[in-house]
């Protein structure tokens, strides 16, 4: 049996950069993930896009490949602009107004896994055991033991399970999950639009749900439309033409007429929070500790600051005893990182309930909000701020 610091189950963006940031602290670290990484290619925008934010960027930039993720595709977005289907003035956040060039870039999931992929194959510290999935865990006083379905077997100080939504590592350590099932689906394309997208990340608030127009290159969006189920179900095989037709009149036409220049996807919108984030000796970093409506493009966002909070606690940990893994601060990463991770999931939640319903009563309270957001320049500054994670 390999003795390691760390197991890190999972290899999506999140479990990628916690395993690379762990390994840079000097831990040994096992990386399991069931999927041969998929080569990003240029010519196949993946349709998964993510709107990171400037922490995250700083993040990424810490391990030293945001060059890398430039190099390969990335947009930048300056402005954002939040809007409804009633209310005629648009609440408009500007990266100026924080002394920002950007607030945030879109970029596809694919580019950042296949960049953390790269680094953590050529990381020292970093053993791989992929494809390969866990089968078995348990803990003793000291430490966490994993089978993997291959027969290998790990053993680890500690276990962070970065599975995903629907995460084995989670049911493995018998811990329970708050869901809700929002009868929602996240269609995603990308479109060509009639004019220019002004560097401005859009979202349309209508009775159905949110819709969002991302800058993707030139006259170029990325399009996150959450809508009823079948509806979603119905307007993927729909004609291309027709689809567009639906898609500029939920968008009031104002990018013009758009056309669509890829493939459809739609992915089932539910909240899925873990009841915590750690059991005995195992973390539930990102969406295997909370998959939240991706209505504020926050997502990955919220796991990749999980990471940035776990390398921010290890470092404490070891100028403190010594010991990069005393359960002290581990305990206090995840209370904290719970408590944010849910305000921001119910937050989420929320915004989509007052804002993507036709009841009178929440139609006015929504064009106070969006007046007041416009008037109060500190309240628009700190929800801008939040949003870029300054
Ligand atoms: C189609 C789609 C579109 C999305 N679009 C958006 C969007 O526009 N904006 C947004 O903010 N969010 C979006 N999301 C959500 C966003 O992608 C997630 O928040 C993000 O991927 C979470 O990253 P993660 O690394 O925690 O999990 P994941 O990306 O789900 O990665 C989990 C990894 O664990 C591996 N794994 C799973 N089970 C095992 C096992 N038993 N053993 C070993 N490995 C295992 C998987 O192969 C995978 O590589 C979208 C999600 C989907 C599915």
């Amino acid at each position: 049996m390999k003795s390691l610091d760390v197991i890190v189950v999972g290899g999506g963006m999140v479990g990628l950069s916690a395993a690379l940031m762990a390994a840079r602290q000097g831990l040994q670290v096992a990386l399991v993930e069931a999927h041969a990484p998929k080569v990003w290619q240029r010519e196949q925008p993946d349709l998964r896009v993510v709107a990171l934010a400037l922490d995250n960027q700083a993040l990424i930039d810490s391990f030293g490949l945001w060059q890398e993720v430039l190099a390969r595709r990335a947009f930048p977005y300056s402005a954002m602009t939040v809007f409804d289907a009633v209310h005629s003035s648009p609440l408009r956040f500007n990266a100026g107004d924080l002394g920002r060039p950007f607030l945030g870039h879109i970029l596809e999931n694919d580019v950042l896994v296949d960049v953390l992929w790269q680094a953590v194959i050529h990381e020292p510290n970093i053993h791989l055991h992929c494809p390969d999935k866990i089968g078995s865990l348990h803990e003793t006083e000291s430490e966490v033991r994993i089978g993997l379905q291959s027969g290998v077997e790990l053993s680890a100080r500690l276990a962070i399970g970065a599975d995903g939504a629907a995460s084995r590592v989670r049911d493995l350590i018998g811990v329970g999950v708050d869901e809700q099932d929002y009868g929602q689906k996240g269609v995603v394309a990308f479109v060509h639009t009639e004019l220019g997208h002004q560097n401005t990340a859009w979202q349309r608030f209508l009775d159905t749900g949110p819709l969002a127009f991302l800058p993707f290159g030139d006259r170029c969006c990325s399009i996150v439309w959450s809508l009823p189920q079948a509806e979603a179900d119905r307007l993927l095989q729909t004609e291309p033409e027709e689809f567009c037709h639906a898609l500029d009149s939920a968008f009031a036409g104002t990018l013009g007429k758009s056309r669509l220049v890829s493939e459809r996807a739609a992915f089932p919108l539910r909240r899925r929070l873990a009841k915590c984030m750690i059991q005995g000796r195992t973390l539930l970093l990102g969406d295997a500790a909370h998959a939240v409506h991706p209505l504020a493009g926050q997502g990955v966002n919220l796991g990749l600051r999980d990471v940035r909070a776990l390398r921010d606690a290890l470092t404490l940990s070891k100028q403190k005893t010594g010991d990069a893994l005393d359960g002290g601060q581990l305990a206090r990463w995840a209370r904290t990182r719970y408590s944010e991770n849910t305000l921001a999931a119910l937050a989420f939640e929320n915004i989509n309930r007052v804002f993507s319903n036709d009841n009178m009563m929440l139609s006015l309270l929504r064009g106070r909000l969006l007046g007041l957001g416009n008037r109060i320049t500190p309240m628009k500054n700190a929800m801008a701020r939040y949003a870029a994670g300054l």
